[in-house]
């Protein structure tokens, strides 16, 4: 009777076990979010990164580091290093900004209605520090159809290793 007390506490014990386990590695998936004061963001970022990636700011067309770039890698958030694009579905759009036809994951990358200067876009913002990136267009390639217009002050570049 004592042995089977002993195996019902352990079955017990290693049931409350994995299902600890598991609520850990669920939480491991949400998204931990960057808030900082515009005071930390000034500090931590250079002018043209804060006037860009926290006043909703855009780069002269042509002149921004990832407009050409060709690498193969990975394009990160330049306010927080969350993996925003992969150069796989980078193009050139003509347009003189770095195009991307997707984001390497949704939940990476939020959107909302942008109605400023008189236009109506569809802002495109990092999720984990809600920086300003961009826009996205529904005049892309195939297979989205999507063109995310993105500016590359927003982007730090990740080389594939
Ligand atoms: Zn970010």
């Amino acid at each position: 009777m004592r042995k089977l007390l002993t195996l019902s506490l352990v079955i017990v014990a290693v049931t409350l076990f994995s299902g600890q386990t598991k609520q850990e590695s669920q939480k491991e998936f949400v998204m931990d979010k960057v808030e900082k004061s515009d005071q930390e963001w000034e500090t931590c970022l250079t002018p043209e990164e804060y006037q860009i990636l926290r006043e909703n700011g855009t780069e002269l067309a042509f002149t921004g580091e990832y407009y050409k770039h060709k690498e193969k890698g990975t394009y990160v958030c330049a306010g927080c290093g969350n993996d925003l694009f992969s150069s796989d579905t980078k193009y050139d759009s003509g347009s003189g900004w770095p195009a991307f036809f997707d984001a390497l994951d949704k939940t990476k990358v939020n959107t909302k209605s942008d109605i400023s200067y008189g236009m109506v876009r569809t802002e495109i913002t990092c999720a984990k520090c809600d920086s300003h990136l961009g826009h996205v267009f529904k005049d892309g390639p195939k297979p989205t159809g999507l063109r995310y217009c993105v500016n590359s002050v927003a982007l730090d570049f990740s080389p594939k290793k």
